[in-house]
């Protein structure tokens, strides 16, 4: 590395130093909207806000709606931002994917979880570290790096996408349906999520979500020998889960590196189980009636690995169901699947694994953690739908706070995340 070079870089290392407010005011800013979801409001707000910040950088602007997309509507319409902006030569693209969604306050607060409250070090409210710190971040990177290397090649972009808590079907997965991560015009992807500034995600578990029900006959309670009892068929299938399915799941390790330990394993939760009448409104101060149900639900959530396939998956639900009807006469079943997303991981060697790694070990000094998320995020729909492979998690904050009372994302570590994102775009699009 030449002179010059260090000097640059140590030119872009001060100029995000002395973003510091900028970047503090930015995350309060985003704080400050309520982007609740479910049911998902205020994406127009939050959008308008970014091109105007964006576009004064001299960032090209794109509002798009997911117009008839999963859970888009009049009343709640999903709007999403992507902002480009070109170098001086051709070259490649890195984008910045951040959702701007968040999970409703839930109890518990000591703070008012949108005013972006600061105090030691740490900007407080929901959606600080899951993940509007980490967008602020980006943003600042992104704008110190144009600043610092005005004759880069290629183009910087950013994107604030809805709906990534709810399966992102109306924000990433739309922006890829349509083109939006075609790997002719993005080449190289980063988002944004709290995963701690010295950790880079490579991709996440698979997830099959199927539901079983279980049939039986009605009857009157006080003589349930004329009817079957569909709950009593789908406690003999939790009994023969509980002795063959989830000691055969625990002993199924990956070579991932998921984090925590606990999911190197194939995992599956019961989601849910209704058997019965429905649950009586609120306020209904009666009795139920004597009935036998004649129908039984489980919603699972089995989390798989690279090593098994989604077939072997479904197979083996199937075959404790199978050998239940082997038990049980009259047991009756259905499966159906409701939902699912192959294991994806980036290969350690991708050029964006690479850059990110040299950056961490140049700013922050030490090597990069590689890690695998337990659950997924907007990754599966730049992988599968998008086709681009080069695609990482990387960003600042705790992901235990996620989703908890008094969220907060550290100001240090977005500083020092946001060294690391303008390294990067440094190293991938400038000849060092
Ligand atoms: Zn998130």
């Amino acid at each position: 590395m030449t002179n010059t070079r260090e000097q640059q870089l140590e030119k872009l290392r001060n100029r995000i130093d002395s973003a510091r407010d900028d970047l503090v005011e930015l995350t309060r800013a985003l704080i400050a909207f309520p982007t609740i979801n479910p049911p998902g409001v205020g994406y127009r707000e939050i959008c308008d806000f970014l091109a105007t910040r964006l576009s004064a950088r001299g960032f090209a602007i794109d509002l798009v709606r997911a117009e008839g997309a999963l859970g888009d509507s009049d009343q709640y319409p999903r709007w999403n931002i992507i902002a480009r902006h070109e170098g001086r030569q051709k070259g490649e693209c890195v984008h910045f994917n951040s959702h701007t969604d968040i999970v409703d306050t839930g109890d518990g607060w000591t703070v008012d979880p949108f005013a972006g409250e600061v105090k030691d070090g740490r900007v407080y409210g929901r959606g600080a570290c899951d993940m509007k710190g980490g967008l602020a971040a980006s943003i600042i990177a992104a704008e110190a790096f144009i600043d610092v290397f005005p004759d880069y090649s290629g183009a910087v972009e950013i994107s604030g996408t809805c709906d990534e808590e709810s399966g992102g079907f109306g924000g990433v997965a739309y922006l890829a349906e349509k083109g939006w991560f075609d790997p002719q015009r993005v080449q190289h992807v980063i988002i944004p999520e709290p995963l701690n500034k010295d950790r880079i995600c490579l991709g996440h578990r698979g997830v099959l979500w199927t539901e079983v029900e279980t049939y039986g006959h009605i009857a009157h309670g006080s003589m349930p020998f004329l009817g079957d009892c569909a709950v009593r068929h789908m406690g003999a299938v939790v009994a023969a889960m509980e002795e063959n399915l989830f000691p055969a799941l625990a002993k199924k390790r990956t070579s991932m590196p998921v984090v925590p330990d606990g999911a190197k394993q194939s995992t599956m939760n019961i989601n849910s189980i209704h058997g019965g009448l429905p649950e009586p409104q609120e306020g209904y101060t009666g009795l139920p009636t004597p009935l036998v149900p004649d129908r039984c639900k489980m919603v699972l959530d089995r989390r798989f690995l690279m090593e098994e396939s989604i077939d072997d998956v479904r197979d083996e639900i199937k075959a404790v169901l199978d050998s239940v009807a082997g038990e049980r006469a009259t047991f009756r079943y259905e499966m159906r699947d409701l939902f699912s997303v192959l294991p994806t991981m980036t290969e350690r060697d991708a050029p964006v694994v690479g850059a990110v790694a040299d950056a961490i070990r140049q700013e922050i000094g030490c090597e990069a953690d590689f890690v695998v998320s337990p659950g997924t995020y907007d990754q599966k729909h730049i992988d599968r739908i998008g086709k681009l492979k080069n695609c990482i998690a990387y960003g600042p904050g705790i992901l235990d706070l996620a989703h908890q009372p008094d969220e907060y994302v550290g100001i240090d570590d977005m500083i020092d995340s946001a060294r690391v994102m303008a390294n990067s775009l440094a190293a991938l699009l400038t000849h060092g």
